[in-house]
């Protein structure tokens, strides 16, 4: 059995793998997943009969929380699972598994977004970023809706 910090290590590899390099907004998509997952009681093995509706600006580095969606949820653009919507600035994304009434609602906080962006004009390096946002919890990235 792996511990929770070992089980996100591997999930970012996976979404790593796919997406071509590692970066905050990949770990972000990541982070997400598995808090949706959790709160919605869904197996992380099996392919998930889950409906993704995700609203961010459609421009890297924020299209980046994509992949680490796909990676993690195997919902994908393809399969008609994972639908997107492009927005100005907020990065809301819902997830509801099929058959259920329960809805998560994930949006990232506008200041870590700003936060991101700053520190990535001044040069600080995708990696140490995308293993900042591994290690903070979900309460300092998330704004969280359950219903
Ligand atoms: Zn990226």
């Amino acid at each position: 059995m792996f511990d929770d910090r070992e089980a996100l290590v591997l999930s970012i590899k996976n979404a790593e793998n796919l997406h071509g390099h590692l970066g905050p907004f990949l770990v972000i998509g990541v982070k997400m997943a598995k808090l949706a997952m959790k709160e919605l009681n869904a197996s992380e093995n099996k392919v998930l009969n889950m409906q993704i509706f995700a609203k961010l600006p459609l421009i890297t580095p924020f299209s980046c929380v994509l992949d680490g969606i796909q990676a993690t949820t195997h919902c994908t653009v393809g399969n008609r699972k994972l639908r997107v919507k492009s927005s100005d600035n907020d990065i809301t994304v819902t997830f509801k598994l099929k058959g259920q009434d329960k809805t998560v609602k994930i949006r990232v906080k506008p200041q870590l977004v700003e936060e991101l962006m700053s520190q990535l004009s001044k040069g600080i390096p995708n990696e140490k970023l995308a293993w900042m946002i591994a290690a903070k919890p979900e309460g300092e990235l998330f704004e969280f809706q359950k219903r």
